[in-house]
């Protein structure tokens, strides 16, 4: 199974990802997970991402696209894998085409979370609320500006994806704002109905 994941920051993405990576024993690639890391570790490229990503901007298609070609071909995403937050961009996309027509690998599906933008900007208060809360570390774009910047992005550079992959006949899309159970249904639902 090879799914992604659309939808604006706050629409549910990794938490609907997590639960599919239990249901079908394959990995979530984060690229926002994965840059995060590369900052912590203090890497070339976590040097290089750490300012864009603070302020609510997009990392440069390259670096993105080189971090995900290498980790797409690693042995645990032999199954399958499902993107949550990649790609971001219409050339992500296209590179990332690329690389799976040259593994021979064929997407299954594109799924795209819808969510209005006021839900959004509540879940990401509630999801700093609740991180302070339990004593964790509130990651340094979810202020309210770089927030407003990475749905301005979303708006510009990534909604563009919708068309893109419709086109190809891959897009399904899902009211994001129903709770996430009942999201998780129709996600496997709609998965179902693919695979058939
Ligand atoms: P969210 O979707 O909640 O905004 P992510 O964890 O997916 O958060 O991403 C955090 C940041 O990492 C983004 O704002 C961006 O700076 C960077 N990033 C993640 N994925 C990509 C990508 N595919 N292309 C460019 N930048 C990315």
């Amino acid at each position: 199974m090879r799914l992604i994941f659309l939808g604006p920051p706050g629409a549910g993405k990794g938490t609907q990802a997590k639960r599919l990576t239990d249901k079908f024993g394959i990995p979530q690639l984060s690229t926002g997970d994965m840059l995060r890391a590369a900052v912590s570790a203090g890497t070339e490229i976590g040097k290089r991402a750490k300012a864009v990503m603070d302020a609510g901007g997009l990392v440069s298609d390259d670096i993105v696209n080189q971090i995900v070609s290498e980790r797409i071909a690693s042995a645990d995403c032999s199954k399958g894998f499902i993107l949550d937050g990649y790609p971001r961009t219409v050339p992500q996309a296209k590179a990332l085409a690329e690389n799976m027509a040259a593994m021979n690998l064929r997407l299954d599906a594109v799924i795209e979370l819808k969510v209005d933008e006021e839900a959004l900007i509540r879940r990401i208060e509630s999801r700093v609320a609740e991180t302070l809360a339990a004593g964790g570390t509130v990651r340094s774009d979810d202020n309210p500006e770089s927030f407003r910047k990475r749905l301005a992005e979303y708006r510009e550079k990534t909604a563009p994806l919708s068309a893109y992959y419709s086109e190809q006949g891959e897009l399904v899309v899902l009211d994001g704002m129903a709770d996430v159970d009942a999201v998780t249904r129709s996600i496997e639902t709609a998965l179902e109905k693919a695979s058939a």
